[in-house]
């Protein structure tokens, strides 16, 4: 098999501000396997936050090609390769691993979601997310999405009420709040009696990783879900958050693809969790891979690729919300004209 990996610079229609940093730019690394007249395409959209980035992805991937099988469908025994040799690069590993899902559901003449077996009916509806800003800038971007049911919030400045009160002042959209491990304890506690004056659907990650009775204090005090994101990146990482979160935001760049995906989706649900299917910033080649495994979850936030100017892919579409997948074989993208 033939594979190659390039890095390609994104550019953001907004800067993008979270609780822990904020950026106008990411550098993500495509990879392309060949075999047999056929190419599948993958996707690394690596995070500082979990250690990695273009060049560690690049590195990890020069070692790639000599631990392919011959066999696109060898997913298992690659994977569990590319797992013991590259640990901490799962996004490599997550490109990898959706170029050989894409090539071998290429193969086969079918759409990822039919060769995994799912309705494509049954997908949710995605959030589109608001990075942290001033008020006024805030109240502009909910009317920029106003086509969007569903918004989610990120949260974990000094200005949390603030921005609450700009945005329900110009929506009554669902709202998802995502603290991104930006509250301590006490706050968290505060903040989550408070979020359920503005109708809040859910609150992702309130607390830093770690740290069991903060959580189980948060959850008491809660009246809405309580979604883990930062403190669950594989399905080893599930049983430990069991009881203290009422669910996970599963992403193939935490996870390393859509076959761990799929693991961590069936562990969870094990242990009565709801599903979240999220992303980072990622051209519509991974946020459609990930698409693909959403009539699995209960909630999706795959709006990486609507938050890029210069997406090169167009794939999975948003129709009143809800995720429309691709119907051409593989993961169904094609380079934008
Ligand atoms: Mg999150």
């Amino acid at each position: 098999m033939e594979f190659s990996a390039e890095t390609i610079r994104l550019d953001l229609i907004h800067p993008f501000r979270i609780a822990r940093e904020v950026s106008d730019h990411k550098h993500n690394v495509l990879v392309r396997i060949s075999d047999d007249g056929l190419t599948g395409i993958g996707e690394a959209a690596p995070s500082r936050y979990y250690k990695e980035d273009a060049g560690s992805v690049l590195r990890a991937l020069e070692e790639a090609p000599a631990l392919l099988a011959g066999d696109p469908f060898e997913l298992e025994a690659t994977m569990n390769r590319l797992a013991s040799r590259f640990p901490g690069d799962p996004s490599a590993r997550a490109a990898v691993d959706i170029a050989l899902h894409d090539l071998a559901a290429r193969r086969l003449g079918v759409p990822l979601y039919r060769w995994l077996g799912l309705d494509p009916a049954k997908t949710p509806v995605t959030s589109f997310t608001i990075g942290i800003d001033e008020p006024e800038t805030i109240r502009r971007k909910v009317r920029e999405a106003a086509g969007y049911p569903a918004l989610k919030i990120k949260l974990g400045s000094e200005k949390d009420l603030e921005i609450m009160h700009a945005i329900r002042s110009e929506t009554d959209a669902r709202i998802r709040i995502d603290a991104n491990a930006g509250w301590t304890a006490d706050q968290a506690v505060e903040m989550v009696k408070r979020l359920s004056e503005f109708d809040v659907e859910l609150v992702e990650q309130p607390l830093p990783p770690g740290s069991p009775e903060d959580w189980r204090r948060v959850r008491e005090a809660a009246p809405m879900p309580i979604i883990a994101d930062e403190s669950v990146l594989t399905s080893t990482d599930v049983p430990a958050m069991a009881g203290l979160v009422d669910g996970v935001n599963i992403k193939l760049m935490k996870c390393g693809g859509v076959r761990e995906a799929q693991r961590l989706i069936h562990t969870a649900r094990a242990h009565g969790m709801s599903v979240m299917i999220g992303c980072m910033i990622e051209t519509s080649v991974a946020i459609t891979a990930a698409a693909h495994l959403s009539p699995l979850a209960d909630y999706a936030d795959l709006d990486g690729n609507l938050l890029i100017f210069n997406d090169p892919f167009s794939g999975v579409a948003v129709r009143q919300g809800r995720l429309i997948l691709p119907e051409g074989p593989g993961i169904g993208v094609a380079p934008r004209p």
